[in-house]
């Protein structure tokens, strides 16, 4: 018996697999030497999930010599420019690369003030598109990968399959932008990522059940502008998802000039409520989980 117990010990030891985030860009839209939105999935050193395409993605994801033939998903939570902007950027690259496979591109639905994913995949690539001669993306015969896009229509949590993760998205608030937030689900771990929203419907505590990490943009101050607070969460709010999701790790990332003078003010406010372990991102930082 004792013997048993020492086999399944040993081979869960052997097989637990290595889990990491790593933030390709920790920054919002501004010039500041940081890549925008940006978040890549490592399960056993092969990158399989790729969290928004913000300026300057691609060139981290070079870095992080992470392979386009090895990834499964992209998860875009919105089309604003500093979370999607790259996505042309890794299609072409694609045509460079042994990737046959296509690849799912997901996310929310358009409204009149954004288009949904296949329309900004048909304002791109189709035949009216501003990159036309690129139209074979959007076939099986694509000479790069074919992408295929994923529509996340309703509101209530959907949840997607992939060999190596499961994903859980769920419509959060951003003003006018449809917007998505995700949880992401690797064997017995988790990760939850706010993307940006101000959390007005509440719905980011429906996914941030008891999550090993949670990455939380935090792109205004506690005092910010009313304006600024119908986008985004407050160091506050943060605390708050963080301390009812029993969060073992915060990292707050999107940051931003109007932030980084307050930090020490926000770190105060959400240690207040929340006790575990808070990481301020930087592009290329890895997170074991
Ligand atoms: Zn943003």
């Amino acid at each position: 018996m004792k013997y048993l117990f020492f086999l399944f010990i040993a081979s869960s030891i052997l097989y637990a697999q290595k889990i990491e985030l790593e933030i390709l860009g920790s920054g919002g839209p501004e010039i500041d030497g940081r890549a925008s939105s940006s978040y890549l999935l490592w399960i056993d050193n092969k990158a399989r999930l790729l969290i928004d395409m913000g300026s300057g993605s691609m060139l981290r994801f070079e870095q992080s010599n992470a392979k386009l033939e090895s990834l499964q998903a992209v998860v875009l939570t919105h089309l604003h420019i500093d979370h999607s902007v790259d996505l042309p950027s890794f299609i072409k690259a694609g045509y460079f690369s042994q990737r046959v496979n296509a690849l799912d591109i997901i996310a929310p639905f358009g409204n009149e003030y954004f288009p949904s994913i296949d329309a900004y995949l048909q304002n791109l690539f189709g035949a009216n598109g501003a990159y036309r001669y690129m139209q074979d993306v959007l076939t099986p015969q694509s000479d790069s990968f074919q992408i295929l896009p994923v529509t996340i229509h309703s509101k209530n949590i959907i949840k997607k399959y992939y060999k190596d993760f499961s994903l859980e998205l769920i419509n959060v608030y951003h003003g006018t932008v449809p917007a998505l937030a995700v949880r992401i689900t690797i064997g017995d771990k988790s990760i939850l990522i706010s993307g940006d929203t101000n959390n007005k419907n509440a719905n980011l505590e429906k996914i941030a059940k008891n999550v090993d990490l949670f990455i939380a943009h935090h792109a205004i101050a506690q005092h910010a502008g009313k304006y600024a607070k119908r986008l985004h969460i407050t160091p506050k709010q943060i605390a708050h998802i963080a301390h009812v999701g029993n969060v073992k790790k915060l990292v707050l990332s999107h940051r931003m000039k109007r932030t980084r003078t307050k930090e020490e003010e926000s770190l105060k406010i959400i240690s207040k409520k929340y006790k575990g372990i808070i990481i301020f991102a930087e592009d290329s930082m890895k997170i074991e989980l």
